[in-house]
């Protein structure tokens, strides 16, 4: 059996998005396990390169770097799995996490900001996962470190099921990963891939500021919430890196929701 905080040693994991938020938690978390790790970011290399630096000190067997890619631009992608890959070896887990919102009534909603969302949220998990399991395949089967041929773990929302009025381009997107997703599972779960996604509900991040930065918002939130606390990004990394160890190795194709019973329908309390 691997010691605690060794689960993930000698495999290496992309997580896009890691400069902020829950893409740091989850850098984090993975990283404390033992893997190597790359910290994916679009803008404020800083702030990646210091999670970077806070990761290798701590691990303690992994290393992590920060890489710099749009994670919905094809080259950028194929070139962060290359330096990853000529850096590190291989790619054993890949976390498609990076995601924004670009909101507005759907009467208003601009062409540019609908297809803005589904590139990045959307079309930017479909190429990390496809990278990923180029990769999985050319590696091929290493028994001694894990027992799945790779990893993926979508970072999807409570807005894969719960619809979003003002957020069409958001909720679509996060729709979308579920068949993804699933289609993933289904094509390369006989070669022993796992491929699942997590659902977080609301989670206390830059996100969604306005949600939680005054008391009254918090108050107003906390209706939607049976658990009555907001979500913290540590919530999702811990989750994640019990989700890529080999731990939860027969789960494959589902959605974990980490959301404090967010879809448990709270307005129905009441009698509805
Ligand atoms: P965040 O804004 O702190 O993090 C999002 C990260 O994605 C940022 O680091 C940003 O720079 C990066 N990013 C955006 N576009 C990118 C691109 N083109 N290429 C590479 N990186 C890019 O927000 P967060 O809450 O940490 O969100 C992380 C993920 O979790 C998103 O997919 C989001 O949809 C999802 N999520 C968050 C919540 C929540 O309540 N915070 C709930 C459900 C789902």
């Amino acid at each position: 059996m691997q010691k605690p905080n060794e689960r993930l040693a000698g495999q290496t994991c992309i997580i896009t998005g890691a400069n902020s938020g829950i893409g740091e938690a989850v850098a984090h978390a993975i990283g404390m396990e033992g893997a190597n790790v790359v910290v994916n970011y679009r803008s404020r290399p800083e702030e990646a390169e210091e999670i970077a630096h806070n990761i290798s000190q701590h691990s303690k067997c992994g290393d992590a770097i920060a890489i710099r890619c749009d994670v919905s631009n094809e080259n950028e992608v194929l070139a962060m799995f290359k330096k990853t890959i000529d850096h590190f070896g291989t790619v054993d887990i890949c976390i498609p996490n990076a995601g924004l919102q670009k909101d507005a009534p759907l009467h208003e909603m601009s062409l540019k900001d609908w297809q803005y969302v589904i590139d990045v949220n959307l079309t930017g998990q479909f190429l990390c996962a496809r990278e990923a399991i180029r990769e999985f395949i050319r590696r091929g089967m290493r028994p001694e470190i894990s027992k799945s041929l790779g990893k993926i773990i979508h970072m999807s929302s409570v807005h894969e099921i719960i619809p979003w009025a003002g957020h069409a381009n958001y909720a679509a997107s996060k729709g979308a990963i579920v068949m993804l997703m699933e289609s993933i599972c289904q094509e390369y779960a006989p070669m022993k891939v796992r491929c699942n996604s997590i659902a977080p509900g609301a989670i206390k991040t830059k996100i969604n500021t306005e949600a939680w930065e005054s008391q009254e918002s918090l108050n107003k939130l906390m209706k939607l919430i049976p658990y009555k606390r907001i979500g913290v990004p540590e919530d999702i990394g811990s989750t994640a890196a019990w989700l890529a160890s080999d731990e939860s190795e027969y789960i494959n194709g589902t959605t974990i929701f980490v959301d404090g019973g967010m879809t448990c329908y709270p307005g129905f309390t009441q009698n509805g």
